[in-house]
């Protein structure tokens, strides 16, 4: 807890920013003006400059959120699951302390089905209405989000309450509205838009980079539409009086690669291109105002250092870790944190253990993937991206990382697997044809 006198029982805002990457936001070091309101908030609040998230995709990233389990641990490795009954959710725990609780969200993957709704007395997906292939995508969700969390705000500024809000617009395909579509890049002439990014083929590897450069600068249009947004329900919660008992957290869930390592998206790898993703927090009464904790911190800590800053004890097989003492400058004992990639059958591809200095990411299932190196290694603070793999020679340090990588995914199976079992099959959900029509158009699915 924050040891502060009296009622420690905030209001929390919990802003998600879906595939925002770090390193295109201002206040983590970016060139454009993508994100004054994020950057205006982190100068108020603390901001993590290592965050990396858990895994590169949507669904397991935000349930990682909600629970403060890697994906193993909470189970939903795949899009045919939702989180089990054993597994305690942010929202239900803070429903059972007597809060208010609501989300509105704009992604086919944060749909009341996987577990979201749990605990919430209201959850709204604005995008469970775009039922055509590529609508879902294209659609511009933001307005309709911010309109229903400012009236939700607005009914419950005298609640004690939890606010989810879920922002999908950054997420492929890039087609931000005007001025946003030319903001960032108004003398292009060239023929490439932002629009069908994962099937179009003239996005590609040998793509001519100005073309490149525009497709960035339309993601970079969709970061600041959206920042333009999160701006409202910034202003409106100091509006209504409630910035001195409301936590604030702004954070993402993944990135987007634009083939740094040849691929495009997201939910294909484990580089810090997709890992690497900002949070932000602004506790109440200033606390902490304008400090950067530097330490490597995991989107699985998210859920316990709120928690801790409520003053409410995590529920049992909580993985994270409170990021309350490194707000105080003392350290964490941790080694290392972990994020895993399965590919839509649920099988096993990529782990990666993340250390301040070193990277080692572990390939399984080489079958579908027979010209990758079962390992790669990177000296990630000498080489952030990721381009001199060091595991051709592997020393006794490299062995040591992967014996304690293969031991912690042994621990998570096991959890995966107690968890599998006191579920009783209720982990387990039909997708109907027109779900999953909208999840292709996604492109993780069926590729
Ligand atoms: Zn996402």
């Amino acid at each position: 807890p924050l040891g502060l006198p009296g009622d420690h029982r905030f209001n929390v805002v919990l802003i998600s920013l879906d595939s925002l990457r770090a390193d295109h936001v201002g206040c983590y070091g970016y060139y454009r003006d993508t994100t004054p309101a994020l950057d205006h908030f982190a100068a108020e609040g603390i901001r993590f400059a290592n965050a990396i998230s858990t895994s590169s995709w949507t669904l397991p990233t935000h349930l990682t959120m909600f629970t403060g389990r890697y994906q193993l641990s909470h189970g939903v490795v795949e899009d045919t699951m939702t989180l089990g009954p054993p597994v305690p959710t942010l929202p239900e725990v803070l429903k059972r302390q007597g809060y208010v609780t609501a989300g509105f969200v704009s992604g086919p993957y944060l749909a009341a089905r996987y577990g979201y709704a749990r605990g919430m007395d209201s959850y709204e997906d604005i995008s469970a209405r775009y039922s055509h292939r590529r609508e879902a995508r294209s659609a511009i969700v933001a307005p309709e989000v911010t309109e229903k969390a400012l009236d939700w705000l607005d009914g419950h500024a005298q609640d004690r309450f939890f606010l989810f809000i879920h922002y999908f617009d950054i997420h492929y395909d890039y087609i931000p509205p005007p001025p946003y579509d030319s903001m960032f890049d108004p003398d292009y002439t060239g023929s490439v838009d932002g629009t069908n990014f994962i099937e179009r083929a003239d996005v590609n590897p040998k793509m001519k980079r100005r073309d490149l450069e525009h497709i960035v600068a339309l993601y970079d249009g969709e970061i600041r539409f959206t920042d333009d947004h999160v701006a409202q329900v910034l202003e409106r919660i100091d509006r209504l009086g409630l910035r001195d008992n409301t936590l604030v957290i702004i954070v993402s869930d993944h990135g987007d690669e634009f083939f740094e390592h040849g691929n495009k998206g997201h939910h294909r790898t484990v580089y810090d291109e997709v890992l690497r993703i900002p949070l932000l927090m602004r506790l109440p009464k200033g606390i902490g105002r304008g400090s950067v904790v530097g330490d490597q911190v995991s989107l699985v800590d998210l859920m316990p250092t709120i928690l801790d800053i409520l003053g409410i004890e995590s529920p049992q097989g909580v993985e994270g870790v409170s990021l309350l003492p490194l707000v105080r400058g003392r350290p964490i004992d941790r080694d290392a944190i972990y994020a895993e990639f399965f590919d839509k059958r649920g099988f096993n591809l990529q782990v990666a253990r993340r250390t301040p200095e070193r990277k080692t990411i572990e390939h399984f299932n080489r079958l579908m993937h027979p010209r990758r190196r079962p390992i790669e290694v990177y000296d990630i603070a000498r080489d952030p991206g990721e381009q001199h793999d060091l595991a051709a020679e592997p020393d006794e340090d490299v062995r040591a990382e992967i014996t304690q990588l293969g031991q912690w995914l042994e621990r998570r199976w096991r959890i995966n697997r107690q968890v599998e079992r006191a579920s009783h099959g209720a982990n387990r959900v039909e997708i109907d044809a027109e779900t999953m029509q909208r999840l292709k158009s996604l492109g993780y699915v069926g590729d």
